[in-house]
């Protein structure tokens, strides 16, 4: 059994150490890494400062085999990143005849001049190798001296993720070859974090496979990592355990997502959807829309943020004055209303209060209607509002699917 390859991994830029940007990169490649059997033993920060960054990498670079960097490819003064491992390793950079050539093709493709301060994105140093960057000017570097390895990315997610993917992995696999590891996720909802901590103690204890649990917008997912020659086994046995052990609460695993698996049960049994809401603002329309077929069951979606555009839409003054626009009435009322829509099988409304200064922020009545009748819930969130819009609209989804469920209309 090979041991995991010790790594450390350096986001570079003064942005992340001021807190304008928040560091996804080092979050999408801690949670990368253990695929390919590297151990990510450290992230650290550093600012735009070349004594700094000198000194960060030289101390990665004596604890770890792999050095993996992001930030810090631009072309402007305080990107450094290629400076600081140049200066690490001894070497001189020096201008590379193939990327000078294509970088000043890719300038001359947008019709433009290249500065002359971007040539240092052709640069080289005798130990790397330049990983192509097909969105953005920069290129990356493989970097192989001593045993040890430097991977150097550029910062824009748009461009770190498919380098990631198409140029590093492959290197990583052929450079760092480990037993086979697969990953799963499965993912639950309605059930507190630490409640599926503790039906998952078990298999903490087991180590293989490895377990997390992580909270996401969509419920908290457990995430299996399993190793060695029956790791499709093992994973398998896992969640089939798992998933009994949690079985109420689970909806998907690895890439499913909500929109995805209400839209492909409504497009198989040709039915349309139709939304009113309020307090989400239209996120629960956009949540549906992100699913690329949605418009082969979305119908209809409005916002009805006043109790004047609710009664517009068909929902009764009368029943918004005796019980007040968030209410388990009104809920019901607007889904019914949604739903008389000319075309529309089932309406789904959200209505409530995100707070702050109401007299019960956080409070959320959902409704749903359809063929056979109308049903409202109400929930109760922590109040806050980005946080009660997308709790609300995913619960709207999530009733969507019980009731799908509870139908017998899904695969
Ligand atoms: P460029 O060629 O675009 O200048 P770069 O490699 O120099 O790329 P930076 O200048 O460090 O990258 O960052 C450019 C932008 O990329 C940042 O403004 C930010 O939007 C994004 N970015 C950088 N690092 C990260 C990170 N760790 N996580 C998320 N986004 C990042």
């Amino acid at each position: 059994m090979n041991l995991p390859v010790p790594a450390e991994l350096i986001s570079v830029g003064t942005e992340l150490l001021r807190g304008e940007i928040t560091d996804t990169n080092a979050a999408f490649l801690a949670s990368q890494l253990p695929l390919y059997g590297i151990a990510l033993n450290r992230i650290t920060t550093a600012g735009d400062n070349l004594e700094e960054l000198n000194g960060i990498v030289r101390q990665a670079l004596s604890r770890a085999t792999l050095v993996i960097t992001s930030g810090g490819l631009g072309p402007t003064q305080d990107d450094l990143t290629r400076e600081a491992i140049a200066a690490t390793l001894g070497e001189t950079v020096a201008i590379d005849p193939e990327l000078e050539k294509n970088l000043r093709a890719m300038f001359s493709r947008f019709g433009r001049e290249m500065p002359p301060h971007n040539i240092k994105q052709a640069w080289l140093i005798p130990s790397a190798k330049a990983l192509p960057n097909p969105r953005g000017t920069a290129p990356g570097w493989w970097v192989e001296k001593d045993g040890k390895v430097i991977v150097t990315m550029p910062g824009p997610p748009r461009e770190m993720t498919p380098m990631w993917q198409n140029e590093v992995v492959p290197r990583l696999k052929t450079r760092f070859p480990t037993q086979p590891i697969l990953a799963r996720t499965i993912k639950t909802f309605f059930v507190p974090e630490a409640t599926v901590a503790e039906i998952c103690q078990p298999f903490f204890e087991a180590g293989n496979p490895a377990i997390g649990i992580y909270a996401k917008p969509d419920g908290i997912q457990v995430r299996l990592i399993a190793h060695g020659n029956n790791a499709a086994d093992l994973l398998d046995t896992a969640e089939e355990k798992l998933k009994k052990l949690l079985a109420p609460y689970v909806w998907g695993k690895d890439d499913d997502t909500l929109d995805g698996l209400v839209g492909r049960w409504l497009v198989k049994h040709r039915l349309t959807l139709a939304t009113m809401e309020d307090v989400t603002g239209g996120l629960l329309g956009s949540t549906i829309t992100g699913s690329p077929d949605s418009q082969r069951y979305y119908h209809a979606g409005i916002i009805a943020p006043n109790d004047r555009v609710k009664s517009s839409w068909g929902v009764p003054a009368s029943v918004i004055t005796e019980h007040g626009a968030v209410s388990a009435p009104v809920a019901e009322a607007m889904a019914l209303a949604v739903k008389a829509e000319p075309g529309a099988d089932i309406g789904v409304s959200v209505t409530g209060i995100s707070g702050p200064g109401s007299k019960q922020p956080g409070i959320v009545f959902i409704g749903l209607a359809d063929a056979q009748g109308v049903k409202t819930w109400q929930q109760q969130y922590q109040p806050g509002r980005a946080d009660t819009k997308e709790r609300a609209a995913i619960s709207a989804l999530f009733r969507l699917r019980e009731r799908l469920i509870e139908l017998n209309l899904t695969d």
